[in-house]
């Protein structure tokens, strides 16, 4: 059984795209999850072993629990005012290009965009655009960009790919996991992936600040009459109070998602500029990306989210009155 990526044109595109560069500038989604990072440190790992100059530049640190992945200290805080700009740009993991805003100042306007995603909303934006909604990680696509540019997986791009991969599909667990999935996963173990000491620091482990903001999270989770769905929220003084930070809020809508009944799980943050973060996860009937659309937002069937510029009370009513919509049509 060999894993083979189901657009054989988009990988094509792709890799013929890297090849014609020699200086790239590698960009991901803003608060990056671990397919965000594993995919834009696979990707430096790729161009350094083509021998290629990459710059992957961030606009706030990443998470320490990634730290163990190699090249994790290449990512580059972006400098205000700009140093420079690139003219060839690899985006990852990004649904659109609203998604890396934050460093958007350093991309060239009539810069060469490679868009590499695997979000069915993305527009398909860039020069060259390979997106796949039913790869289980855009590390899966990497996978086969590297295989496709005849790159080596030595460990520490196997490291990196693995850790996309297992984190996307919840540990091998949402519905995106497939058999090609498991054996690219098969592939990485052979090429010196420890699953356990990337599961533990990825996916096993939190900070007192993170359980603490749970403890209060988990307070005011409640559920519909009819046990449909169910929602949290974090207040930004529940943050600050516990000493947490954003991405510690990551994660918490699966309390709501997990509750037997619930078809949809939904979190609301308060976020620094006043807005609402909402986050959407649904089990199997109902399309969440398209709830997350009518909000400016998208992402995945079963995980999406959007931002509305509402008080936290306002943003609830109306996000959970798409989300009853919803279910009463499916
Ligand atoms: P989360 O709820 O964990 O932030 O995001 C769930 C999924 O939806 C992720 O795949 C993420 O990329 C996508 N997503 C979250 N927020 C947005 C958004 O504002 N716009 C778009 N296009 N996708 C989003
Ligand atoms: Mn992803």
């Amino acid at each position: 059984w060999e894993p083979a990526p189901r657009d054989m044109t988009g990988v094509n595109r792709v890799v013929t795209a890297i090849s014609g560069g020699d200086d790239w500038l590698i960009v991901t989604h803003e608060r990056p999850d671990g397919d965000a990072i594993g995919s834009s440190l696979a990707v430096a790992h790729i161009l350094r072993s083509l021998g290629k100059k990459f710059t992957f530049m961030v606009s706030e640190p990443l998470p320490h629990r990634f730290s163990y992945l190699p090249m994790f200290d290449t990512a580059e805080m972006i400098a205000s005012p700009v140093v420079r700009t690139y003219k060839r740009v690899i985006a990852v993991d990004c649904a659109d290009e609203a998604r890396f805003a934050p460093v958007a100042a350093c991309i060239d306007e009539f810069a060469e965009i490679v868009n590499i995603d695997h979000h069915q909303t993305n527009p398909r934006y860039g020069a060259a655009a390979w997106v796949d909604p039913a790869a289980a990680a855009t590390c899966e696509l990497i996978y086969h960009v590297a295989r496709g540019l005849d790159v080596p997986l030595e460990t520490g791009l196997a490291m990196c790919l693995y850790t996309g991969i297992l984190t996307d599909t919840g540990g091998f667990a949402y519905p995106s996991t497939t058999r090609d999935i498991h054996q690219i996963a098969a592939e990485l173990l052979a090429c010196g992936v420890q699953p356990y000491e990337i599961a533990e620091p990825a996916m096993q482990s939190r900070s007192w600040e993170q359980v603490h903001l749970m403890q209060m999270a988990l307070a005011n989770l409640a559920v519909s009459n009819d046990g449909s769905y169910a929602a949290l929220y974090v207040t930004r003084g529940m943050i600050d109070g516990a000493g947490a930070t954003d991405d510690d809020a990551e994660g918490l809508v699966e309390f709501a998602r997990s509750i037997d009944t619930v078809e949809v799980g939904m979190l609301f943050r308060e976020t620094v500029d006043g807005k609402v973060k909402v986050s959407l996860r649904s089990k199997r009937r109902v399309d969440v990306s398209r709830i997350a659309q009518t909000f400016g937002g998208g992402g995945h069937a079963r995980a999406a989210g959007c931002t509305l510029a509402a008080d936290l009370d306002t943003a609830m009513t109306t996000v959970v009155e798409q989300v009853e919509q919803a279910l009463a049509e499916v």
